[in-house]
């Protein structure tokens, strides 16, 4: 899933179309049509993993889902555009696999931007307050709320809570006052370290434990869970550099052999069945 520094490189691309005037909206998408030709696009602005076309009296979020992408000025041959959006000047856009819904509300109605972590009105403060009133909640969870880090996902995640050495089932109440500064200030900087890479092409070659085996701190061999909190998401974490806080230990994670098919390759019915425990190497 795109996270939101990928949707900020997506903006940037976009900027070129601000300004044109749309002459064809077509696309497999259930959404009413009709309204776009002739409207004018005044912006582009991103919240978090959704991207936004306003159109000054309503706009257009885009969200990528699982498998979602675009294209600026080309297309994709092999696939059907959920829209596509041909402006004056031979410009288009194309958007595929993902959900398309119109917003009525001026955007700074529908959207908190001091929520989103890459935002210039970024607020840590506000972030600070949401995690207090979310004790219970486990750091993995936590980071992936999209009303307090909206744009962290799955990557980001993983590597913040390694970056800051927290075991990501650590319970957001439990976390020393400097460990929760360390977790907000980081869901901001690894995002923009985040950004910085892929537009190098370089982001994989970064990664210190997403997707990875051992710590590259400490050679420990990684532990892995496919389905991970409340958000059952795929968490890797090192037991030696990160420190769980809180009482007692926490809970084993199921080993699961490693090389195992990414998530997003299963088929629903392989992911609904449960995880064999194996031993881990
Ligand atoms: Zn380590």
């Amino acid at each position: 899933m795109p996270e939101g520094p990928s949707l900020v490189i997506l903006r940037e691309s976009a900027e070129s179309l601000v300004g044109l005037k749309v002459l064809e909206a077509t696309g497999n998408t259930k959404q009413p049509l009709e309204r776009l030709p002739g409207s004018r696009l005044r912006a582009v602005r991103t919240w978090g993993k959704h991207f936004l076309l306003d159109f000054g009296d309503f706009a257009i979020r885009i969200h990528m889902l699982m498998f979602g992408s675009y294209a600026i000025d080309e297309r994709k041959p092999e696939k059907t555009p959920r829209l596509s959006l041909r402006f004056t000047r031979k410009c288009e856009i194309n958007f595929y696999s993902c959900s398309v819904r119109y917003i009525e509300q001026p955007l700074d109605e529908a959207y908190d931007f001091s929520a989103d972590v890459m935002s210039d009105t970024w607020d840590p403060k506000a972030a600070r307050r949401k995690l207090k009133e979310k004790p219970k909640m486990i750091c993995a969870d936590a980071l992936l709320e999209q009303d307090i880090f909206a744009g962290v996902g799955n990557i980001i995640k993983n590597e913040v809570l390694h970056r800051i050495r927290v075991h990501p089932m650590t319970r957001v109440g439990d976390l020393p006052p400097r460990k929760l500064g360390d977790m907000i200030r980081e869901a901001r900087g690894y995002s923009f370290d985040f950004y910085r890479w892929k537009k190098e092409f370089t982001l994989r070659a970064h990664w210190q434990v997403h997707a990875k085996k051992t710590c590259p701190r400490d050679g420990t061999p990684l532990s892995f869970e496919r389905h991970l909190g409340t958000k059952k998401r795929r968490a890797f974490w090192c037991d030696t550099c990160q420190v769980f806080y809180g009482e007692g230990t926490p809970p084993a994670p199921s080993p699961v052999v490693r090389k195992a098919k990414p998530a997003s390759k299963r088929t629903a019915k392989s992911a609904s069945k449960p995880l064999k425990r194996v031993s881990r190497r």
